[in-house]
């Protein structure tokens, strides 16, 4: 599903991903770790195209990222990603919130937008919240309302780049246990995450980058094996 081969990236002179390569297949969840700095959020945004790089090649579902021809706004609304602080438009409500991108880009009306972003947050245990604005919501509650939007967007893929490391410890469970359950569900998924419990769960692979480089790329058990 997530093919990325021999990408490389330069800020000016600093290079900051050094012939990167990995993949992700259908349905499968892939872990990306290291120390801050080391490339990882970099990475994960030249996927859907928020980030261009200088080398290599990066496909999803077949479609290349880097190439020019390519439709990038239409592919960002395929590969849905959640981001470390939300994100969300602090004046619109919740479900106003899930129902934007719906009607913009996949020209939904208005009203079946906010029938599956209502659906969606009785999913994520937010109905009740529909009509509140971000603001007023708990940390966790608007990292569950990012992930409802997301997946208002009927993605193939999800990419989350450090989706906890800005929530108060007592909110993290109640966000990876939604993530934990997408990926139980077969969602494939790319996540930037220091949370090992959530890799060991349902983690296929786990990535590890460092200053720029993949140092290495190994099935979730031999990953946690002792040295
Ligand atoms: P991580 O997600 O692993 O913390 P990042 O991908 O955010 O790492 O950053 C990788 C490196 O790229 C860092 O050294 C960071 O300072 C640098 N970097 C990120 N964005 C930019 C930018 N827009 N311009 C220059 N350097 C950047
Ligand atoms: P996050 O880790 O939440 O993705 P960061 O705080 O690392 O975000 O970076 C915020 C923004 O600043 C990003 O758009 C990133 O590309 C940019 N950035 C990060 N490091 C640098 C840098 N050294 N020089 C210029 N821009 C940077």
């Amino acid at each position: 599903m997530i093919k990325i081969q021999n990408v490389s990236k330069w800020y000016g002179h600093t290079q900051v991903l050094k012939d990167c390569g990995t993949h992700v297949a259908k349905g499968e969840v892939v872990v990306v770790c290291g120390p801050s700095g080391s490339g990882k959020s970099t990475l994960i945004k030249c996927v859907n195209g928020l980030e261009p790089f200088t080398q290599g090649t990066i496909t999803v579902d077949g479609i290349s990222v880097g190439d020019p021809k390519t439709d990038l706004p239409k592919l960002r609304a395929r590969v849905g990603m959640v981001f470390q602080h939300f994100e969300l438009f602090p004046h619109m409500s919740v479900v106003q919130n899930l129902a934007l991108a719906q009607v913009k880009v996949l020209g939904r009306s208005p009203d079946e937008a906010a029938a599956r972003g209502i659906a969606l947050l009785d999913r994520v245990g937010l109905r009740a919240h529909a009509s509140k604005f971000p603001g007023q919501l708990s940390g966790g509650q608007q990292q569950r309302v990012a992930i409802a939007r997301a997946l208002a967007m009927d993605p193939i893929c999800l990419l989350f780049d450090e989706p906890t490391s800005a929530l108060d410890p007592e909110m993290i469970g109640e966000v990876l246990d939604v993530m934990v359950e997408l990926a139980q569900e077969g969602m494939t998924m790319m996540v930037v995450t220091h949370e090992m419990g959530f890799a060991r769960k349902v983690a296929k692979r786990v990535v590890f980058m460092d200053h720029g480089e993949i140092v290495e790329d190994a099935p979730v058990a031999q990953f946690f094996e002792a040295p």
